[in-house]
């Protein structure tokens, strides 16, 4: 069986501890992971605390940092074949899309190795003649960041990327749940040439996230998951007072108005909510189609989902891949039977096929008539998309915003005011018109209320991984006057 090593203090490490990890298409194990530990959780935030302080990081130009970014991109990009095969292999995620969205993760090292040299303090016009102030932008110190197991390698890079450009350190939590594409990522870390404790990759599960995020010595939380774990985090930082960025979970609604392109529609609710397998935070998993169009544009979405390809995520031709794990696959189909027993309407899907590994089919569920199935508000994280029906553009948004989250949207229309209307009333973070599922290193991402807070991409999640120091100098050569009042 291949082993896999963490990756502490610029040194790779079995551990003291292993697991196996399991191939979620077969359900069988293929590889032994090392399991931190809260010694070597300690240790690799110790190290993150010297590299933070040490002269070989410190004492780096924000363009030399920008420089060993660049050289991770370039290693990544040479890479990104070898490591879309591991996160598949691991994950299940197909290897289609690994191999697109690694290639692409590239970029987003890019984005902020030129930034690094962009992040500006500023200069105050202060309202007192004999001082100069001005605003240092300075990074926050260690970053511990924790990422769940559908695309790794890329909520990697939004958190790596922006804390290494601000010249933060980082202990990197990879999930139990196939944590091999990170572990191999680690290896292009090392030949970056990145001093070591600048970055630290460890595995393990609840234990060692506790153990991390309570860590005194940390200094900022990254963390993308669900919403339960974000709690136990914020509760963790009650300990070390940490800053936190929480990228959660969604339940997002994707809007069809009557006067909207079907078959792009329909391609972009695929996207939304097969691609992936639905393993995706921004799943447009619940469908709010105006009446008139309702019949035909289902018609349409049903010989999608039943076209799609599933099987091994290894193959080119596939569509469906496996869940990641048989947990997420019975919850799945815990929470579809019991949306069937409130009324929900199967349109297609919903039946676990037999074989090997963890599959489970583009499933359809007509809602209608069944305002209290938990699909409806229950984040599922793979392939099941819950239809309702709206007969206005109000209706509309006031289903669309009948969530606890707020992370994505998406709204179909061929009216400009419309899409301007909606854009304005939706409560998500995200709102995409005409497209769903884009990204870019550039644009900012995030959410509000069970969707977390903070952004990743763009410049401000730079700004997420600073602090500002405010410096007075003080001009005059005169002697301090008065001592006994503020000035
Ligand atoms: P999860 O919250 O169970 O686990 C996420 C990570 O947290 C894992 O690495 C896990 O080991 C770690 N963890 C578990 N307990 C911990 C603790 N007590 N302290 C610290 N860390 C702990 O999430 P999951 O089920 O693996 O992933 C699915 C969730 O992730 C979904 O809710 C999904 O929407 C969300 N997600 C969000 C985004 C986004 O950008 N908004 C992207 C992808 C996934």
């Amino acid at each position: 069986m291949e082993r896999f090593a963490q990756y502490i203090d610029g040194r790779f490490e079995q551990g003291t501890r292993s697991f196996a990890s399991v191939d979620p298409a077969t359900g069988t194990a293929w590889s032994q992971m090392p399991d931190a530990t809260v010694a070597d959780v300690d240790r690799a935030v110790l190290a993150a605390h010297r590299a933070f302080h040490g002269a070989a990081w410190a004492g780096l130009t924000a363009t030399a940092r920008g420089r060993l970014l660049h050289r991770l991109a370039d290693l990544v990009a040479g890479a990104a074949q070898e490591l879309a095969a591991v996160e598949t292999r691991d994950t299940g995620k197909i290897i289609r899309e690994t191999s697109a969205q690694i290639a692409y993760v590239a970029d987003y090292y890019r984005y902020y190795a030129g930034l690094a040299d962009k992040i500006e303090g500023a200069h105050l016009p202060i309202d007192k003649p004999d001082m100069e102030v001005w605003l240092r932008r300075e990074p926050v110190g260690v970053v511990a960041a924790i990422v769940p197991w559908n695309s790794q390698l890329f909520l990697a890079a939004v958190k790596l990327g922006p804390a290494l450009a601000a010249g933060c350190t980082v202990v990197l939590k990879a999930s139990e749940d196939g944590p091999a594409p990170l572990l191999a990522f680690a290896r292009l870390v090392d030949a970056a040439g990145f001093p070591p404790g600048v970055v630290n990759i460890i595995t393990g599960g609840p234990e060692a996230g506790h153990a991390l995020t309570a860590h005194p010595k940390v200094a900022h939380i990254a963390f993308t998951g669900g919403p339960e774990t974000a709690r136990h985090i914020v509760r963790a930082s009650a300990e070390n007072l940490a800053s936190t960025s929480l990228e959660l979970g969604g339940k997002s609604p994707f809007i069809v108005f009557a006067d909207a392109d079907l078959d792009s529609a329909a391609n972009a609710q695929v996207a939304g909510i097969f691609a992936a397998t639905g393993q995706s935070c921004v799943a447009g998993s619940r469908l709010l189609v105006q009446a008139e169009v309702r019949d035909a544009f289902l018609a349409r979405l049903k010989a999608k989902a039943e076209m799609a390809v599933m099987g091994a995520p290894d193959l080119r031709t596939t569509e469906i891949g496996p869940m990641c794990t048989a947990r997420q696959r019975d919850r799945i189909v815990g929470i579809v039977e019991a949306s069937l027993a409130a009324g929900a309407r199967l349109i297609t899907g919903g039946k676990v096929p037999g074989g090997a590994g963890y599959f489970y089919p583009p499933t359809i569920l007509d809602c209608t008539d069944a305002p209290d199935a938990p699909c409806l508000t229950q984040e599922m994280f793979g392939p099941v998309l819950s239809v309702m029906t709206f007969q206005t553009e109000a209706q509309a948004l006031q289903l669309a915003n009948d969530t606890a989250y707020g992370l994505a949207s998406g709204v179909f229309t061929a009216s400009l005011t419309r899409a301007h209307r909606m854009i304005r009333g939706l409560r998500a973070g995200v709102v995409w018109v005409n497209t769903y599922r884009a990204v870019s290193p550039i644009a900012p991402f995030g959410g509000h209320g069970l969707s977390g807070h903070g952004r990743e991409g763009g410049l401000a999640a730079a700004l997420d991984y600073t602090t500002v120091k405010t410096v007075w100098l003080r001009t005059s050569d005169d002697p301090i006057p008065d001592p006994f009042i503020m000035r």
